[in-house]
């Protein structure tokens, strides 16, 4: 019987993972140039590191992971987000002790979340995502709203936009939660029994409710702008001013909450109407309590989560195209066993010189072979036989135009 994959699971095949290799290529390239390093974390950590670091008011926590008893009966959870893993390895390497800000990313994270799979939407996706930490300057916001724009925009996605919002902080997010709370009390009725429970502990959270009904009642809410206090009004004016400083065309939506319980001040998603309704490409923000939340100093933090999937899609639907993969640079043909031991040292011989190189690995005639090599667009093709052995000398022919010319076997270097 045939084995099929877990639902909501997608594999990269061959096919297709030229694609990846070029948004992680581009991602490379920006975050050089941005000063970010790539770190890298483990698949699972104990589960209550994502209570602390996700927030159990969370869709994450309340629903969607995957937590399981190993063999020495601790819980673990498969990571279902980036952000807890990097800050609990910032403080347990000692990276929090070191020079600030430290500016990290990490690239195609496998995330696993346990949700209705439909497009653009898994069980495991990948995310590449930054996390800066140990400064709270708008600058650094700015900096990271930026990296996130400009690499989509670089690989040739047109049709995003990004919006913004300020959540407060721990002195002016009680009045608005105050205000929340005024204002859903004679809708109780009408509210999904997780925001009933969002109401008692961490009213925000309603905003982010995907239920429908909860999503009508939300259009009236109180906004959040007008309760921020004058330190957050001015960090936000000035993640503003920045922003438009590095010419990045933004939005502000004051309906935005992001789906960690941590964050502070700014918040931002990057959203398309290209790809149906899971839309978001990009979402990240602050979290100026999460590192001593999670053991470590009185430290802020900045960062995003970026689907590969969800910029792949919208790639597509921006009519961005994908360079595809140089083939093989020569393919030799073979016929007979002399032959083959031949092309085997001549391949060698091209590969350690750089040039890609294959051959016949079937056994298969002559014209198979040149059928194989044209179906893998092999730039040319050698053919030898016992007459070429013989000779010493073989024609090399260039596929897409058909012209041949004859290059002696010692003499690689002459070939091209
Ligand atoms: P959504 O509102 O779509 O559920 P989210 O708020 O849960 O997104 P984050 O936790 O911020 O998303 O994750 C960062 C990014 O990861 C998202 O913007 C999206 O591009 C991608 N992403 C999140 N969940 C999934 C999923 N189940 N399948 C594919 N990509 C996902
Ligand atoms: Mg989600």
């Amino acid at each position: 019987m045939e084995i099929k994959g877990p639902r909501g699971t997608k594999d990269i095949t061959i096919l297709d993972s030229y694609k990846w290799q070029y948004i992680e290529d581009r991602i490379r390239e920006i975050t050089r140039l941005y000063g970010y390093k790539e770190m890298r974390t483990p698949i699972f950590e104990h589960t209550e590191l994502f209570l602390r670091g996700v927030g159990d008011t969370t869709d994450i926590v309340q629903k969607e992971m995957y937590t399981f008893e190993d063999k020495g009966g601790r819980s673990i959870t498969l990571r279902p987000e980036g952000t807890a893993g990097a800050i609990r390895s910032y403080i347990e390497s000692g990276l929090a002790q070191g020079p600030q800000p430290v500016k990290m990313y990490y690239l195609s994270a496998p995330v696993f979340r346990y949700e209705n799979p439909q497009a653009g939407r898994l069980r495991e996706h990948h995310q590449f995502g930054i996390e800066a930490l140990g400064s709270d300057d708008p600058s650094v916001d700015a900096e990271a709203i930026s990296l996130a724009y400009n690499l989509i925009n670089g690989i040739g996605v047109t049709k995003v936009t990004l919006n913004i919002n300020s959540i407060g902080c721990r002195k002016c997010r009680p009045l608005y939660n105050k205000a929340l709370r005024e204002y859903y009390e004679d809708k109780k009725d009408r509210l999904c029994k997780n925001c009933l429970e969002r109401l008692e502990r961490n009213p925000l959270r309603l905003l982010d409710c995907k239920e429908e009904g909860c999503k009508v009642l939300r259009t009236d809410a109180p906004k959040i702008t007008d309760y921020i206090c004058e330190d957050c009004r001015e960090h936000f004016e000035s993640v503003q001013n920045y922003l438009s400083l590095a010419g990045i065309p933004y939005e502000i939506d004051p309906l935005i909450v992001r789906g960690l319980d941590y964050y502070t001040k700014t918040v931002f998603e990057i959203v398309t109407s290209e790809i149906g309704a899971q839309g978001t490409v990009c979402g990240g923000g602050r979290y100026d309590g999460l590192v001593s939340e999670l053991g470590g100093p009185e430290y802020s933090g900045m960062g995003f989560g970026m689907g590969i999937e969800r910029l792949l899609l919208v790639l597509e639907a921006s009519g961005g195209v994908i360079p595809e993969p140089d083939p093989i640079k020569v393919f030799i043909c073979t016929m007979g066993e002399e032959a083959r031991k031949k092309a085997f040292f001549l391949v060698d011989e091209l590969r350690k010189k750089g040039v890609s190189s294959d051959m016949d690995h079937i056994v298969r005639s002559m014209k198979a072979q040149f059928k194989f090599a044209n179906k893998t667009g092999a730039e040319y093709t050698l053919s030898i036989g016992d007459n070429e052995l013989s000779t010493g000398k073989a024609s090399l022919k260039k596929m897409d135009d058909g012209t041949t010319r004859e290059v002696a076997l010692a003499d690689i270097d002459s070939w091209f």
